[in-house]
């Protein structure tokens, strides 16, 4: 508010007592930016972190980066920290989309810019803009590769056996990514012609999150893989498909069927084209994985704050409601990725080295 941009004309040494005041090391016309990000399970979000400061350093920006461990408290902290020291930028790729909201809403009235980074913090008006990849597309890709390698666009009839597994119920982006896959499977669900036997089918879009895995978390994508193997699939009843809708899910279930040692694979989809991951498609266990260039996210999302900072509009062409507002976003595109263009998409691109994804 008021105070924070007072203290952006005044040399430190003026405004002692202020909020901005508390982080020593910062002088007035520093531009400061945090960036919270959930966790370093998956690489992406190092990747994500590493390339997002290296971007807004070369702008000549004080950053600090830090990871929360995946834990929606220590978030929440560090967030509020920020919003403590008068960071002018904050960047957050939110554990829990709803709870990430009090938080910013801190560092708003702190006077920071909130940027959400890859998924949308809900139910608040202190978020300004959101970079992402286009979420519905991602599920339709997982979905569109099922129906192609199943042949459903060709008349088959099945009944096919698959699996549904959601994202995080806490993670606003899963229910989109379910939604573009749902979009696509649905009417084969209807028709019978995919079918699955553990009966984990949600009955309708909105109860996505009954199929959703806490935390998007590997261990528990197996143990539930697991259960229903062994519960339902394991009689010789052949599983054609799994919806595993990231890479950590997919490498639960590439560990879940390999336990059960079965002589094939079924089609696994996932995303992020984690080294592992893309070493599983290259050796056949893992079908395809949705490429999210997590560089072109950095910079995208660097660029916005630099536009920012000099006074400029930064590119937001879409909107994407966070149940108070509409948030100016901007959505990259996504890209499948199975073993047909692994080399061309991932190596040649520069993402992967050929020795890293097994090549
Ligand atoms: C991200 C995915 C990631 C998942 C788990 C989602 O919000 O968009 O890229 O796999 O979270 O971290």
């Amino acid at each position: 508010g008021a105070v924070a941009a007072t203290a952006l004309l005044l040399p430190l040494s003026a405004c002692g007592g202020s909020r901005g005041a508390t982080n020593s090391s910062s002088s007035s016309d520093e531009v400061t930016v945090g960036i919270s990000m959930p966790e370093q399970m998956l690489e992406r979000w190092k990747l994500d972190g590493e390339n997002l400061k290296e971007q807004l350093e070369g702008y000549g920006y004080k950053v600090t980066l830090q990871y929360a461990d995946g834990k929606t408290d220590l978030q929440t902290s560090q967030i509020q920290n920020m919003a403590n020291n008068g960071t002018k930028y904050v960047v957050v790729a939110s554990i829990d989309g709803t709870a990430t909201g009090a938080a910013v809403e801190q560092a708003k009235s702190n006077g920071a810019t909130v940027i959400a980074y890859d998924r949308l913090i809900m139910n608040t008006d202190a978020v300004d803009y959101y970079a992402t990849f286009s979420l519905t597309d991602v599920g339709r890709m997982q979905g569109e590769y099922i129906e192609k390698k199943l042949g459903l666009k060709d008349g088959a009839k099945g009944p096919f056996n698959v699996e549904l597994m959601a994202g995080s119920p806490t993670d606003n982006n899963a229910r989109y990514y379910f939604e573009g896959a749902w979009k696509v499977l649905e009417p084969y669900f209807k028709s019978g012609v995919l079918q699955s036997k553990s009966g984990k089918v949600p009955g309708s879009l909105d109860e996505w999150q009954s199929i959703g895995i806490d935390n998007w978390d590997r261990q528990k994508a197996q143990n539930e893989m697991e259960n229903r193997i062994n519960s339902f699939y394991n009689d010789g009843t052949k599983l054609d498909a799994v919806l595993a809708q990231n890479d950590a899910e997919a490498m639960g279930t590439v560990n879940a069927v390999e336990g059960a040692g079965w002589n094939y694979f079924p089609v696994i989809t996932g995303q992020d084209a984690e080294k592992a991951n893309v070493q599983a498609i290259v050796q056949g266990k893992q079908s395809m994985t949705v490429y999210k260039d997590t560089r072109e996210l950095a910079k995208a999302t660097a660029k916005m704050i630099k536009d920012l900072v000099d006074g400029k509009k930064p590119e937001a062409k879409d909107t994407f409601n966070n149940g108070n507002k509409d948030v100016p976003s901007q959505l990259l595109t996504p890209v499948s990725v199975d073993k047909d263009n692994v080399k061309e998409i991932l190596v040649d691109g520069g993402y992967i080295s050929a020795a890293d994804a097994g090549l």
